[in-house]
C-alpha cells in the first residue's frame, strides 16, 4: 500500500519538476505533455505492479504483457515525436523489463528473461500506429507533439533529463516496492495470506474425517509446539488428549459401567475401583484371563512352539486392588514421575480387564525378554491372533509408558489386522480412528 503511495507522489513530482523545466526553456506549460507523462508513468508503475507476478508465462500472459505496452508505444510517439522516440521506446521499455524482473526476483524468486522481449514488442506495435497516425493525419500530429527550441549542442543527459529522471524514479520504486515486500511489509500481501492461511487451516482440519469442530483450537497450538508433526497426527494425537497432562482429572473418563470388555485403557480412560471384567478362566498356572484371551493365547504359543520357541505367563489379570499395591510398592523406590512410565495407577491398567498379559520366554523374568527370538516372534506375528504389543518402542508420548515388548493385549483379530495393515501403532490412535469416529 505504502509504496503505491510513493510511487503515485514520485509521479506528481517528477511532473512538477518537469513542468518547471519546460518553464524555464520556453516560457510556457505544455499540459498535453505534462498529463501524457504523468499518465505514462502510473501507467508503468501499473505494469511493473501488474508483471512482475506473472512469472509463469502463459500464451494468455504473454500476449496481454505485449498487449498492455502497446498504449504507450502510441503515446509517446505523438508526444515526442518520431527520431526520439525511437531512442526513448527502447530505453523505456527495457529499463521497464528490467525493474519487472528484479521485482519477480526479490518476490518470487524467479526471472524470465523473455520479459525483456515483451515491452519492445508492445511499444513497437504501438510506435507503427502512431506513426500510421501521424502520417495519415499531420493535424494530429501538430497538434500532439512537442517542438522543443533546440539551444545550441545539448549534451546527451541535457537532452533526456527528463526521461532519466522517470527511469530513475521507475527503478527507485521498484527496489522500495521489492524492499517492502521481501521485508514482508506489504499489506495487502499480508492480508491476503492471513486469510488464506486461515481459510486452509480450516480446511486442512475439515478434509481429517476425525478432527473435531470444537478441537481446531486445540489442534493449532498442539502444532504450534509441534511443527515436525503431520496435520493428521496432530489431530488424532489431540483427540486422544495428548495434548493435556496425563491423569488430569478434567480428561479422565470412566469407562461405561456396563461393559465388561473396555477397548481402551490408558491415563485417560480408566475402570471403576469395584470393575469386574468379563468371566475369568485359567490360562496358564494360577494365572486367570478372559475365555477369548485364553483361546488366542493358546493358538498363538501352540504356533510358536512349533517353531521350538516357548513363553510363559509373568502377569495377566489384576484387580484395582492388587494394582494399587504394586504401584505404592513401586513408590517406595522412584520416583511418581519415574513409576508412572513403567506402572499403571490403580485402576488405569490394561491388566483389570483380564485382556492383557505379560510374557517372557524365562519364567517370572520380564526384563530377559526384550531382543529374544520369542519377542521377535510376537512382535512379528502376535496381530494373527488377535493380540498386540500395546507399549511399542518409541511410543511413550502416546502411551504414557515405556517400550513394553512383553506387555500383549488381546483386542480381537478385526482391530489387530486393521492396525498391523494401516501401521497404527497404538490403541490411542486406532480408537480415535476407527471407533470415536467413523471414515
Ligand atoms: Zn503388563
Amino acid at each position: 500500500m505504502i509504496y503505491y503511495l510513493i510511487g503515485i507522489l514520485a509521479v506528481a513530482a517528477i511532473q512538477v519538476i518537469s513542468a518547471i523545466k519546460q518553464y524555464e526553456n520556453n516560457g510556457k506549460l505544455n499540459k498535453i505533455h505534462i498529463v501524457a507523462a504523468s499518465a505514462s508513468s502510473i501507467y508503468l508503475v501499473a505494469m511493473i505492479e501488474v508483471f512482475h507476478r506473472k512469472t509463469e508465462y502463459t500464451i494468455g500472459n504473454m500476449l496481454a504483457m505485449i498487449f498492455l505496452f502497446v498504449p504507450m508505444g502510441i503515446v509517446i510517439p505523438l508526444v515526442y515525436g518520431r527520431i526520439r522516440t525511437i531512442q526513448i521506446n527502447v530505453l523505456i521499455a527495457e529499463i521497464t523489463a528490467i525493474a519487472i524482473m528484479i521485482l519477480s526476483k526479490i518476490t518470487a524468486h524467479k526471472v524470465n528473461f523473455l520479459m525483456l522481449l515483451f515491452p519492445l514488442i508492445g511499444w513497437g506495435c504501438g510506435f507503427l500506429i502512431s506513426t500510421s497516425i501521424a502520417s495519415v493525419s499531420p493535424e494530429i500530429r501538430r497538434r500532439f507533439i512537442i517542438r522543443k527550441k533546440k539551444k545550441g549542442h545539448l549534451s546527451l543527459i541535457h537532452r533526456y533529463e527528463w526521461e532519466i529522471v522517470m527511469m530513475a524514479f521507475m527503478i527507485l520504486f521498484s527496489m522500495t516496492s521489492g524492499l517492502e515486500r521481501a521485508a514482508g511489509k506489504d499489506f495487502n500481501q499480508t492480508l491476503k495470506n492471513a486469510i488464506s492461511t486461515n481459510e486452509k487451516k480450516e480446511n486442512k482440519y475439515e478434509d481429517i474425517y476425525y478432527a473435531d469442530v470444537d478441537k481446531y483450537k486445540r489442534y493449532d497450538a498442539y502444532a504450534k509446539l509441534h511443527p515436525e508433526m503431520s496435520t493428521e497426527d496432530v489431530v488424532w494425537r489431540v483427540d486422544a488428549n495428548l495434548d493435556q497432562e496425563f491423569y488430569d482429572d478434567d480428561y479422565v473418563e470412566y469407562v461405561d459401567e456396563n461393559t465388561d470388555k473396555p477397548l481402551l485403557i490408558n491415563k485417560f480412560h480408566r475402570v471403576s475401583d469395584d470393575y469386574e471384567p468379563e468371566e475369568l478362566v485359567t490360562i496358564e498356572g494360577k494365572y486367570v484371563a478372559t475365555q477369548e484371551t485364553t483361546d488366542a493365547y493358546q493358538r498363538l504359543t501352540r504356533d510358536l512352539q512349533s517353531q521350538g520357541m516357548k513363553i510363559y505367563i509373568v502377569s495377566s489379570y489384576r484387580s484395582t486392588k492388587y494394582q494399587k499395591k504394586l504401584y505404592n510398592g513401586y513408590l517406595k523406590k522412584d520416583s511418581k514421575s519415574k513409576v508412572d512410565t513403567y506402572s499403571s495407577r490403580p485402576g488405569y491398567s490394561e491388566h483389570h480387564t483380564g485382556r492383557a498379559l505379560d510374557i517372557s520366554q524365562v519364567s517370572g523374568n520380564l526384563d530377559m525378554f526384550e531382543g529374544s527370538d520369542e519377542a521377535k516372534w510376537v512382535y512379528e506375528n502376535a496381530y494373527k491372533y488377535g493380540f498386540i504389543v500395546r507399549y511399542m518402542e518409541d511410543q511413550i508420548d502416546v502411551t504414557g509408558y515405556i517400550f513394553e515388548p512383553w506387555h500383549i493385549v488381546y483386542v480381537g483379530t478385526d482391530i489387530s489386522y486393521k492396525m498391523h495393515d494401516e501401521n497404527i501403532k497404538t490403541l490411542e490412535e486406532y480408537v480415535v480412528k476407527y471407533v470415536d469416529h467413523t471414515p
